[in-house]
């Protein structure tokens, strides 16, 4: 096979100006994890783009990767050659002859990334469409929608031809926007929040409490899995799981009902933002959704929000239950997050929780009480687990492309 090489585009990247380099080490630093398993793989990058030389690995498993890859806006097999313009035309006369057959139609987009290049895009356009016409039969020349764009680009160090774009995820590389933590629990939408804030260049870290033995490990397993399911799009992931029945049973034995649940969501977001500072992160992102649940309304907000200065990321906030199945369907996430396992805040679920919490009374009643040895104790004894993206999975809408 001609292609020996993979050529990926940059997307929002490219408007960052100063930064650029940053971001470019991060996305080819998250592309070599994502692809660790392919150990022929070697890299190499320019200001706009990064090349993965396959060395014999096979395109599709490694496509399917890369298209969960955020930053990406497209990638492309390529043939690398010398910058030659008969090399050039040569080079691409081959991969038409090897990929296209009879009656398939191209164009040709030369780019000339080097401005020393001696022959004008224009001029290579027509040398390269020229020379296919002349040496194939039956495939034609289609400016609008051709079968193969036959693209060029004339670097310094070599030329590089691609005739068919995948797209990429878009975003941001994972990591370039910061640390933040997320609260991950078994639901819906915490996951799917997870995966926006990736997709916008947050580097996850995820914080899950549980309450053994009120919940199971089976459910904690569940969180696990729901974390697996993000790593195709960020290489690995930190779960620090929490141990949070002490701090449940206290809450149960000291506050009112109608205000337990607003004071739950308290001390889980205390217990995060300690973490946060403990490893180094800038956010916490949550899988709220305005409205959704008692705990979700602006005044619980306020009252719950009303424990730390640090930021927290609602990216699911205005979207409805809907949407956000939809999106955990698209993510996998959908029938890992159906387990029906117990998690923590359903165990101690009060029938009437209050939609609007005074903030002076929750106060109050958590002041009769050292809440803060508890959460120190839990910080303390909370246990962290690797998860990495080892594992290889099928898709086979996406091998079918290419
Ligand atoms: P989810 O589908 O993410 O569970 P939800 O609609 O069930 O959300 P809640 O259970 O009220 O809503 O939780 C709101 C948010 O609080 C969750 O999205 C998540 O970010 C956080 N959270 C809830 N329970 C836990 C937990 N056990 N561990 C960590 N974070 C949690
Ligand atoms: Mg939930």
């Amino acid at each position: 096979m001609q292609y020996d090489h993979i050529l990926v585009r940059f997307g929002e990247i490219s408007t960052k100006g100063r930064n650029r380099k940053q971001f470019v080490d991060r996305l080819k630093k998250n592309i070599q994890q994502v692809l660790e398993e392919f150990e022929a793989l070697t890299y190499s990058s320019t200001r706009d783009r990064i090349y993965i030389q396959l060395n014999g690995e096979a395109f599709e498993p490694i496509g399917t990767k890369l298209k969960r890859v955020f930053g990406i806006q497209s990638f492309s097999l390529a043939v690398r050659c010398k910058s030659d313009l008969d090399v050039i035309k040569e080079s691409a006369l081959k991969t038409i002859q090897e990929y296209a057959a009879e009656g398939n139609t191209f164009k040709v987009s030369a780019r000339r990334a080097d401005k020393n290049f001696p022959v004008p895009a224009d001029q290579l356009n027509r040398e390269v469409g020229a020379h296919i016409l002349k040496n194939t039969e039956g495939i034609t020349v289609n400016v609008r929608q051709p079968d193969y764009d036959v693209r060029i680009e004339v670097r310094e160090e070599a030329a590089f031809i691609t005739t068919k774009d995948e797209l990429g995820a878009g975003g941001l590389p994972a990591g370039a926007s910061g640390k933040a933590m997320l609260m991950l629990s078994g639901g819906f939408d915490s996951p799917v929040a997870g995966y926006l804030a990736l997709k916008r260049g947050a580097e996850i870290e995820a914080v899950h409490f549980f309450s053994p033995p009120y919940t199971s490990e089976r459910a904690k397993q569940k969180v696990l899995d729901l974390a697996k399911q993000l790593t195709p799009y960020c290489g690995q992931m930190l779960v620090h799981i929490v141990p949070f029945t002490k701090i449940q049973e206290l809450i149960h034995k000291q506050v009112p009902e109608n205000y337990s649940m607003t004071s739950t969501r308290r001390m889980m977001l205390k217990i995060t933002d300690q973490i946060r500072e403990k490893r180094n992160g800038l956010a916490i992102v949550t899988g709220e959704s305005l409205g959704q649940v008692a705990s979700q309304t602006l005044q619980s907000m306020q009252a719950i929000n009303e424990v730390t200065q640090t930021p927290v990321l609602r990216p699911l906030i205005t979207t409805d239950k809907l949407e956000i199945m939809e999106m955990a369907r698209q993510i996998d996430t959908h029938d890992i997050s159906i387990r029906p396992y117990e998690d923590c805040c359903t165990i101690f679920t009060p029938a009437a929780p209050k939609t609007k919490p005074k903030l002076e009374k929750v106060e109050r009643f958590e002041s009769f009480v050292d809440f803060d040895t508890l959460i120190t104790e839990a910080v303390n004894s909370m246990e962290t687990i690797k998860i990495t993206n080892k594992d290889t999975f099928e898709d086979p809408m996406i091998s079918s492309l290419f």
